[in-house]
């Protein structure tokens, strides 16, 4: 049986008035027009994504190429990056669907990737969070720009104390030798996009592309929806 479209939107409409729903990023009620966050809230992140000469983010990182960044990590991308990782509201990913096709063409003037892959979570943490929001952001890239997903070919080995607790320096510490290439035959002599929800000091993504390279791919590069990283890197080492 076909359902009229009417019917379909009054069967949402009586949904939306049972179980009213809010916007991802201020948590104000939708309107029926609205789909995961509020026109205004759409509008503040139109306006917050970088231009694509910023995309390209304009400082080095250890053992990667390239990296790629949406947008800088405030407000209010990251209400919805925290409805998606602690409040479990996957689907709110799907907000950044139109960022992943703005993309794709600037992504494929720099480089034909052979595939992309998430940075891992470990397997503890996969199940309490159940989900791994790197490679949901994964699955949309790879939707929108036709690279093929390599799931599992990285995997995080030692579990250490939440990356968010610690300093930098401690950061790097606990990192060392967290992750390993199951199957090296599978990558070598291939190029990566690693894919990350928020890029933070980097080390997590460097010490990825790091145990990648080890393993023999030829070149790895970052696309990370979000990074906390605004300032340049001879500023960031005269003040740390
Ligand atoms: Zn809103």
């Amino acid at each position: 049986m076909e359902w009229h479209p009417q019917i379909l939107d009054y069967g949402e409409a009586l949904m939306r008035l049972l179980y009213p729903a809010s916007c991802g990023a201020c948590s104000s009620l939708l309107e029926l027009e609205e789909k995961g966050i509020c026109v205004a809230c759409r509008i503040r992140l139109a306006r917050l994504r970088f231009d694509p000469g910023r995309a390209l983010l304009d400082r080095p990182f250890k053992n990667l190429g390239k990296a790629w960044c949406l947008y800088p990590y405030a407000s209010p991308v990251k209400e919805i990056l925290a409805g998606i990782k602690f409040l479990g509201k996957r689907w709110l990913l799907r907000v950044f669907r139109r960022d992943f096709e703005w993309i794709t063409p600037l992504l494929a003037l720099e480089h034909s990737y052979d595939a992309l892959t998430p940075v891992p979570l470990h397997v503890s943490r996969l199940l309490t969070r159940e989900f791994n929001q790197a490679e949901i952001a994964a699955e949309h890239l790879s939707a929108a720009s036709g690279i093929p997903l390599m799931r599992g070919i990285l995997k995080k080995s030692v579990r250490g104390p939440a990356q968010s607790t610690l300093g930098r320096r401690e950061r790097r510490l606990n990192l060392f030798k967290t992750f390993e290439v199951p199957a090296p035959e599978k990558i070598r002599g291939k190029t990566f996009l690693l894919v990350d929800d928020i890029l933070t000091s980097g080390a997590t993504a460097e010490e990825a592309a790091g145990t990648l390279r080890k393993a023999g791919a030829r070149r790895v590069d970052l696309f990370a929806l979000a990074a906390t990283i605004e300032r340049a890197p001879a500023l960031e080492e005269a003040v740390s």
